[in-house]
Formats: C-alpha cells, sequence, structure tokens
C-alpha cells in the first residue's frame, strides 16, 4: 500500500496515501473567519463538531475524543492526485466558492465549499478537511433558461453531514452552476438567502 508521506512544507497528509503534496495558501484571518458566518473553534458550531467527529470515525477509524478544538481555515488548497498504481492523475485545486462533484457509487453528487481547513488529530497527524453546502436537485427546470434547478443546503438543515477529508473530492469538476442572481446580488457579493442555482449544461469548461 502507500505510504502516507507528509508534505514537507506543509506537514498536511491525507488518509488516502493517492493524495499528495497538499499544499495550502492564504489562512483566513479571524475578521475573515467571522464575516464568513465561520468559526475556528469546534465548540461554536454544532455541524463542525459532530461531523468532523463522524468524518474521523468514518473515513478513518478514529473514535477517540477530539482533544485539538481549533481548526486553520484557508482560501486556497491544492494537491495531487495518484491513480490506483502511484502514478499522477491529476492536479486537483480547491477554492472557497468552488462547486465540487462527490461520487458515490453509481451516482454524482453536488457541492458548494464553503470552507477548507486543516485540524491536528490526537496524534499529531494534520488531516484537510472540507466544509460544504450540498446542492439538492429540485427535479424542476427553468422554464427560461431550460436550466436544472438546485438550492445549496440551508444553515438550518442537518439532514447531510457538511465535513469531509479531502479524500471525497477524486474527481476534476466538470459541471457549471450559476447563482440564480436576483437584484439583491451585486457585482461581487451573492444574496445568500437566494439558495437557487442553475446547472449550466451547455458550458463544459475544458482545460
Ligand atoms: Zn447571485
Amino acid at each position: 500500500m502507500y505510504n502516507n508521506k507528509a508534505s514537507p512544507d506543509t506537514g498536511i497528509i491525507s488518509e488516502d496515501g493517492r493524495i499528495v503534496n497538499i499544499r495550502v495558501r492564504q489562512q483566513l484571518t479571524s475578521a475573515e473567519i467571522h464575516a464568513s458566518s465561520l468559526t475556528s473553534s469546534l465548540d461554536d458550531n454544532a455541524a463542525l463538531k459532530t461531523d468532523l467527529f463522524a468524518a474521523y470515525n468514518h473515513y478513518m477509524d478514529r473514535r477517540q475524543y477530539i482533544r485539538r478544538r481549533s481548526i486553520k481555515h484557508y482560501r486556497y488548497m491544492r494537491y495531487t492526485l495518484l491513480d490506483d498504481n502511484g502514478e499522477f492523475y491529476a492536479h486537483i485545486k480547491l477554492h472557497i466558492g468552488d462547486v465540487v462533484i462527490i461520487k458515490e457509487e453509481e451516482s454524482e453528487s453536488y457541492a458548494i465549499i464553503k470552507a477548507i481547513f486543516t485540524h491536528k488529530y490526537n496524534d499529531d497527524s494534520v488531516y484537510a478537511f472540507v466544509w460544504i453546502d450540498w446542492l439538492q436537485d429540485t427535479e424542476r427546470t427553468d422554464g427560461l433558461l431550460r436550466c436544472p434547478i438546485f438550492v445549496r443546503q440551508k444553515e438550518s438543515d442537518a439532514r447531510w453531514h457538511r465535513i469531509y477529508p479531502i479524500s471525497i473530492l477524486n474527481e476534476i469538476p466538470k459541471v457549471h452552476f450559476v447563482h440564480a442572481c436576483r437584484p439583491s446580488c451585486s457585482a461581487d457579493t451573492h444574496d445568500n438567502a437566494n439558495i437557487q442555482y442553475y446547472m449550466n449544461q451547455y458550458f463544459y469548461k475544458t482545460v
């Protein structure tokens, strides 16, 4: 199997040996964390606390009480994804606000990255996580644009976990979503109270 080698500069590792060279950039300041309605303390947010425990439990078989109660937020993260033979597969770049694909057996789901963070576990290993809002298919289509309409998971909606190790992000996103902007959106900021997004099926980013 693989060695879970830490990246030399950051020390961040993944439980999935196919993920290497994990780099982070632009740590968020406390003011930025506050402005984005995030927190760096597990004890300030019930979803963060229970979902981080669930992520360690489910993906890493770790069930101890989490001793370190703080996390570090970053605006960007990138890593190298290897294939099953340990050969290069893709460079993955994550930004806050990106839409990502999460593959579960036959189906594909979509989510928006709300936060990218690292946490130091009890054994001093540093792991990388994403905090996501799921995009749920309403199975309705916009009459004019003929695009499927999705809705972003609300803050109060605890039906789905939000915290996952980055190993769930093992595909290069090939879908494009746009906010269903209303007059309350401005050029730089979208009105978060409006949770509707359109999936643009006619636009594929080819890199
Ligand atoms: Zn908007």
